[in-house]
């Protein structure tokens, strides 16, 4: 699996959000697999402000986390490192699924062992009438994020039907996404980005 990925310095927007959970949003965190592919996680501090964005940590946890990587630049480095082959894992596996391919055994372990993670991260609470599984508060670390899409991965997304999972019909997109469309028929990541074909307007849309 290709992991080393041209790195692009670029601000998360609300509308690189397209997946329908954060674990595909994840994966999308690299633009146009299918081309010139970009990476836009050019370091820990922008992994935890994507995070920001799909809410996938509360905020007391991301201050604890944006505090630590000044103190510990090198752990957090490593830590990215370990995301991102979770990313292109889950990346393999989505269009392994996609495709009807079963997903490469290493993509399997590699999920297993940050979901595994993820599992540890929370903790069963009762609340409101029911058992619930919470983030527990005092277990935050630089590879919680990873372990946070690979729990959201296992428990939202490979749940769902295989066939409404979809790769963007662009071209350099190959972003994925949840077709959650009455017709199931949603073939692009955003019809303004991807379903529009002039190509010139797709990187000015992306470019920054
Ligand atoms: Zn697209």
């Amino acid at each position: 699996m290709a992991t080393e990925f041209q790195v692009i310095e670029r601000r998360f927007a609300p509308r690189d959000i397209i997946g329908g959970d954060a674990a595909l949003d994840f994966i999308n965190t690299v633009n146009g697999r299918d081309q010139t592919p970009s990476d836009w996680l050019d370091s820990y501090t922008r992994l935890l402000e994507w995070a920001e964005l799909v809410h996938l940590l509360p905020k007391k946890a991301r201050g604890v986390l944006g505090r630590k990587v000044q103190n510990e630049p090198a752990a957090a480095a490593a830590a990215l490192a370990r995301a991102k082959l979770l990313r292109e894992a889950l990346f393999a596996l989505v269009t392994g699924l996609i495709a009807g391919k079963a997903p490469p055994k290493n993509a399997l372990a590699v999920l297993q062992e940050h979901w595994n993670n993820g599992i540890s991260l929370h903790e069963l609470r009762f609340d409101a009438g029911r058992v619930v599984p919470l983030l527990r508060n005092d277990a935050i670390e630089f590879d919680s994020i990873a372990a946070l899409v690979a729990y959201r991965m296992v428990e939202y997304v490979l749940p769902l039907p295989t066939d409404r999972l979809r790769l963007c019909a662009g071209t350099n997109c190959a972003w994925v996404f949840i077709d959650s469309s009455k017709a199931g028929r949603r073939r692009w990541c955003d019809m303004a980005v991807c379903g529009n074909a002039a190509k010139s307007r797709r990187f000015q849309a992306r470019a920054n």
